[in-house]
């Protein structure tokens, strides 16, 4: 500004000095045309400067005089600012990613609770789409009458189990809300599907071992009272001898049932071992003994086994897998049925192990059902033949720790074909005396 003034009054001194030493006309002549160059120089430097404030990230036009006191702070203000909003723009983004890279959903709301933002695992879990429901009430989107009235409490100190279903995908989510900043909400989804269903599997299984153990424990209690309460003189030896022998029974089912756990349990939590080279062809001919004997010549047995055909396993564990399918088919296939049992390798080379039968079948409902905990498909005939319903559970397990397959094909009323099929990366040389894994 003062250089603006000191301008106008050196045009002026110039115009007076030009009409004193010539004439005043020229004087006033002078002064106009300075007056008028200083406009139209104002003028061009306006227009560049208009110019510039539709795009500010770029440097001020080149100014004069007084443009230039002015613009250079203005512009340094701008730099100042643009660095800072390129440093918040940055925080920003790295919070809306670490926000993204949550395992739980998370969902802004706004005072009215509606959809102000949500991550991406929020829009699986609950169906949300930002692009199409941001300002939509969140009671629009999640339409459940218990997040209703969850939603609408005044505080959440425990978050809400919500079944949903979004995408025809059914979820048990934890739902919890939560308020933040001024007036805001803050919705945190958590997938507990998984969660519960292992819970319920938990709580099946407790509750089958219970109902397991109880029945044959009960009809052992029942008879030793029997045998307590009844006097010596009262009972003649056989019905003595009878009572002793249905005891004996229960009590071995018991045991059974426990062993069996125990196998299972064992088989969960010790970890998975490449194990030894096991002579298989002997391990069958084995479970084939205890097959005759429970069979009781009642059955044909038909057997096909490559003698020399060795895989790497635990052999306690491959015992029991073998001797599970093997006496399940005696069990379930009536008097002159066959039974069929081959070890071989397939064209693919993986080690096959397969036990067929023509016995009473499986329906396609109950098939893959099998190999689940206590699962059978005839509980009396099961019981009545020394079945735990924990054989193919632990045959499942079995393969899986020694990467094979186990697959059951049947048809009802006609037979089945249950096989381990051994990955080929499992087959390996027969043992040298003294290599076996037990
Ligand atoms: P279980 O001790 O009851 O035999 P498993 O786990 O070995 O228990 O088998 C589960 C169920 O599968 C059996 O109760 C039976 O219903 C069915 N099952 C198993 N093997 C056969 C088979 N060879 N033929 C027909 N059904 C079978």
């Amino acid at each position: 500004m003062p250089k603006t003034i000191f301008s106008l009054i050196a045009l002026g001194l110039l115009g007076w000095a030009v009409g004193y030493f010539t004439t005043a006309t020229a004087g006033w002549v002078v002064t106009t045309l300075g007056m008028t160059a200083m406009i139209l120089v104002s003028g061009t430097q306006l227009a560049q400067i208009r110019k510039w404030v539709a795009d500010l990230s770029a440097p001020p036009p080149p100014s004069v005089g007084p443009w230039d006191e002015v613009l250079a702070p203005i512009y340094r203000q701008l730099r100042r600012d643009s660095a800072i909003i390129a440093e918040l723009e940055q925080d920003v983004d790295s919070i809306l990613q670490a926000a993204e890279a949550l395992p739980d959903g998370a969902v802004t709301l706004d005072q009215e609770k509606r959809l102000t933002w949500c991550n991406r695992t929020a829009s699986t879990h609950t169906g949300l789409n930002l692009a199409t429901d941001r300002g939509h009430s969140i009671f629009n989107i999640l339409r459940a009458p218990e997040f209703g009235k969850y939603a609408q409490q005044q505080r959440w100190p425990e978050p809400l189990v919500l079944h949903h279903s979004a995408g025809n995908v059914e979820r048990t989510l934890l739902v919890q809300l939560t308020r933040y900043g001024i007036g805001h909400y803050l919705l945190v989804t958590r997938d507990i599907t998984q969660v519960e269903k292992l819970e319920t599997t938990r709580k099946d299984f407790v509750a089958n071992v219970s109902h397991e153990l109880r029945t044959p424990l009960t009809v052992l209690l029942g008879f030793l009272e029997t045998l307590y309460d009844i006097p010596r003189e009262d009972i003649s030896d056989e019905q003595r001898q009878h009572y002793l022998d249905l005891m004996i029974t229960q009590a071995k089912r018991m045991q059974a049932i426990v062993a069996d756990l125990l196998t299972l349990s064992t088989l969960e939590s010790s970890p998975t071992q490449a194990g030894l080279p096991v002579q298989m062809s002997e391990v069958i001919h084995k479970a084939l003994q205890q097959a005759h004997l429970l069979s009781a010549e009642q059955h044909v047995f038909v057997e096909n086994i490559d003698e020399n055909l060795c895989i790497m396993g635990i052999e306690t564990e491959l015992v029991s897998a073998v001797s599970n399918l093997l006496t399940n088919a005696v069990r379930y296939t009536p008097k002159d049925g066959t039974i069929t049992v081959s070890w071989y390798k397939t064209e693919q080379g993986l080690a096959c192990y397969s036990v067929q039968d023509t016995g009473i079948g499986v329906s396609p409902q109950d098939l893959p059902r099998l190999t689940e905990r206590f699962y059978r498909v005839d509980r009396g005939r099961s019981r009545s033949t020394g079945g735990t319903g924990l054989g193919l559970a632990i045959t499942k397990h079995v393969a899986m720790r020694h990467n094979a397959e186990l697959t059951i094909q049947s048809r009802l009323g006609a037979g089945s074909n249950f096989a381990l099929e051994f990955a080929a990366s499992r087959v390996c040389p027969p043992p040298e005396t003294g290599q076996t894994s037990k």
